[in-house]
């Protein structure tokens, strides 16, 4: 084979130098090591269950009930467990989350706080408050045979030391916990954001609407990467729960609506015979039917029943159980089909009071029947027989029931952040059935594992509800923000629930937006969707760890992500890659009628652009030989550029020792442009590369990360193009979250930063208006 040498005219010549890293294992390329468990017979190294696999499991069976007169819930329940562990185990840990509003928690010594000049009584409060009697008053532990167990309450855990050891492998033991506790309110700032649930007041009626939550003694998880998942729950760090089934009978006022995780049993007994005529027919509507109108709920909050009902709810395979009741509730339903799951119906349903409508009425049940089906799609069908929306104060998720807010003002208009924040916390909460219900991460360890996934989905079902929906985070430039701000306020996504900074971005923003990353620029979205779907296939009703998902990721997609993982999660590194230079290189054709034109027009500028060539030119009418003649000779006259037979032979010559390949590449007349890319920011990126041509087109072209594989701080590379570029820009389209955008045009171009002129005085905002939303302002105008 004959060698192509072919010669390069640049006006600067520089060596491209090879792996320069002198350093390799400190490569950002080096594979995850010490930061992943070591891969076992639970957990294989391909990410998915190993054939040792165990997980423990707990079935509950509750009688409780809601205390409308005085907010309070007084339950007892049996909670069979079974110890699918090959330990044997001499004591047990139940999670009692509601001691996070009891007087003593460590939730309230533990809050920092300032005082600052101006503070309102309700900020006071939430800062110092602590009066309100919460906490489970437990009145027993017992055993199967109903003699007392001795436990020990740590905080919002209790350990209960089991009189026989519990043997591995299928061992069972059965507890009967009676308990009681003084609901909050959730308005109130002190309590609402730890206990998640509680109660709602509505002055103008006099009635409450109760979401109970973490409402009784639950199991802890017992698992083959933790031991006990017994970390104190401290308001942030969500839970950790075994999978079980559940039947819970729940005794409310005679004239409220529950609603709950599971399938209602006794629908006969506590529903009206039109009301469950209507319930059936929703199951085959194809748009939500009204069960209990809005006029019906208004009826009942007139007056309040004496008299009790009980509802029996049962869930199969649920990992809690949370319930919603009021007289207030108005409640619609609509039977959805959902491909592949093993339930031939599922019922979307909400319930929500009047406060709530217009708009939940028209949104919330087609919301969670959206939900269901991008969400199927994009990981496993959904298996449960029902899905449900509740509106309350804030959003909070269970399995199969989820807490989201959306109240349109008083008048029944809303702006359109109202509207779609509620939208938005629907898909959320909705999804979380999702993560962590069905894919059991441990949230009290990793928030991420649930939020990010989720917040990545709600994306994927946002983009899916309409084109242009205003989504939060997913866009990779949503995260820039945040990625740019001082490394004291940020620390790595692999941080403990509790102790992480700036929750929502760290947790689910910055999470979310990597996963779309991968989707949309690293992975592409065929080996992501099937890898991410394989995650969720592996994992549903197991308890995954971080390493699981990593690993299948690269395992079902072949693409090795350990850079990405390390990068995006393991650091506060960010993005910032600057095209440092791009130095363009023509080929030397040696062809005498190419070549010595062009030298002959560069020595003709570089003469004439001299200063002191130009100064004479105006300062000296003539110079000694342009005066006399007979100072000229030869040289004055002969041009070094001028073609003579030499050259041409020459060139015959050269050409004529060329193979016909070399003359091929030759005719082609490509562009030689050199590239040099710096890593600002620390995280190495795909090179997303636009050229701008002469001729007003552009090509994007698109280079893997694994270019900064041998130096992750400096890179170069050569493109060759059939056309002169006049200008080059990095990520075009801003997919990889770059926070400099300045350093990725050349030529340099100024990226402009916006900001809002204020007036000197007064200090309001030109634009503001009349504080009306656009719906009444419009209301407003058609008026006039
Ligand atoms: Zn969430």
């Amino acid at each position: 084979m004959k060698h192509l040498y072919l010669i390069f005219v640049a006006s600067s010549f520089t060596l491209i130098a090879w792996a320069q890293s002198p350093n390799t294992d400190k490569s950002l390329f080096r594979q995850l090591g010490s930061e992943l468990p070591t891969p076992n017979t639970y957990r294989t190294a391909s990410g998915a269950p190993g054939e040792s696999y165990w997980q423990q499991r707990a079935d509950y069976d509750i009688k409780v009930e809601v205390d409308d007169d005085k907010q309070r819930l007084i339950g007892k329940e049996t909670i069979t467990y079974t110890n699918n562990s090959p330990h044997v185990l001499t004591y047990v840990w139940v999670q009692l989350d509601q001691n996070v509003v009891d007087p003593e928690s460590d939730t309230y010594k533990t809050k920092t706080n300032t005082m600052s000049e101006r503070t309102s009584l309700m900020q006071l409060n939430s800062m110092i408050d602590n009066s309100f009697d919460g906490g489970f008053k437990l009145e027993y532990v017992r055993d199967v045979m109903g003699k007392d167990l001795k436990y020990t309450v740590n905080k919002t855990m209790m350990r209960v030391d089991l009189p026989m050891p519990l043997a591995a492998k299928g061992g069972k033991v059965v507890l009967n916990i009676s308990w009681a506790y003084n609901i909050n309110d959730r308005q109130n700032p002190a309590l609402s954001a730890d206990s998640r649930g509680g109660y709602e007041y509505f002055p103008e009626d006099g009635n409450y609407l109760y979401t109970l939550a973490q409402w009784y003694p639950r199991m802890a998880v017992y698992d083959d990467y933790n031991g006990w998942q017994h970390k104190q729950f401290l308001g942030q760090g969500e839970f950790t729960l075994p999978f079980g089934n559940f039947t819970v009978a729940i005794t409310v006022p005679a004239d409220h609506i529950v609603a709950s995780t599971g399938v209602l049993q006794n629908g006969k007994e506590v529903l009206s015979a039109e009301q469950l005529k209507r319930f059936e027919m929703s199951k085959t509507a194809d748009k939500p039917l009204v069960i209990v109108t809005q006029a019906e709920a208004t009826e009942k909050e007139k007056t309040k029943a004496t008299t009790k009902k009980t509802w029996i709810y049962k869930a199969e395979n649920v990992r809690d159980f949370a319930f919603g009741t009021s007289r207030k509730y108005i409640w619609d339903a609509m039977g959805v089909k959902v491909e592949g799951s093993t339930q031939p119906v599922i019922m979307a349903m909400s319930y929500y009071p009047k406060e709530a409508n217009p708009l939940y009425g028209q949104y919330s049940t087609e919301a969670v029947a959206h939900t269901l089906r991008v969400y199927s799609k994009h990981t496993i069908p959904y298996p449960y027989p029902v899905a449900i929306s509740v509106e309350a104060s804030n959003g909070m998720e269970y399995p199969m029931i989820c807490f989201n807010y959306g109240r349109p003002e008083k008048d029944g208009t809303y702006s359109d952040r109202i509207k779609y924040g509620m939208l938005s916390v629907i898909f959320h909460e909705v999804g979380h059935n999702f993560f962590p219900m069905i894919v059991n991460s441990d949230e009290r360890q990793w928030t991420w594992m649930d939020e990010g996934l989720n917040s990545f989905c709600q994306f994927l079902a946002e983009q899916e509800w309409q084109r242009d929906y205003p989504s939060g985070s997913g866009p990779a430039k949503s995260i820039v923000d945040y990625m740019k701000m001082d490394k004291s306020v940020q620390n790595p996504i692999m941080t403990n629930s509790e102790s992480i900074i700036r929750f929502g971005d760290n947790a689910y923003g910055k999470p979310a937006t990597a996963l779309n990353i991968l989707r949309e620029t690293v992975m592409g979205r065929d080996l992501f969707d099937f890898s991410f779907r394989e995650y969720a296939k592996r994992w549903a009703f197991k308890h995954p760890t971080p390493s699981d998902l990593f690993r299948t990721m690269e395992d079902a997609s072949g693409v090795d992500l350990d850079w990405f993982w390390r990068g995006w999660f393991f650091t506060t590194d960010h993005v910032d890659i600057s095209l440092e230079n791009v130095t363009p290189f023509r080929m030397d054709t040696k062809n005498p009628e190419i070549e010595k034109p062009i030298a002959g027009k560069a020595a003709k500028e570089e003469l004439e652009n001299d200063i002191t060539y130009q100064n004479n030119k105006r300062d000296l009418p003539t110079t000694a030989v342009e005066r006399n003649k007979a100072l000229e000779d030869f040289y004055n006259n002969y041009d070094p550029n001028a073609i003579v037979p030499s050259d041409k032979k020459a060139y015959d010559q050269y050409m004529s020792g060329l193979g016909e390949k070399e003359k091929a590449f030759m005719a082609k007349g490509l562009h030689f442009y050199q590239l040099d890319f710096a890593n600002k920011g620390g995280l190495v990126m795909p090179l997303i590369i636009q050229f701008n041509f002469e001729d007003g087109t552009s090509e994007v072209k698109r280079i893997p990360a694994e270019i900064f594989r041998l130096n992750d701080q400096k890179v170069s590379k050569v493109f060759a193009l059939a056309k002169p570029v006049v200008s080059v820009e990095l990520d075009p389209q801003e997919e990889t979250a770059d926070t400099d955008r300045e350093n990725n045009f050349f030529p340099r171009k100024a990226v402009p930063s916006r900001f809002e002129l204020f007036k000197q005085s007064g200090g309001g905002r030109w634009s503001g208006g009349s504080g009306m939303n656009p719906m009444q302002k419009a209301k407003a105008e058609t008026k006039n």
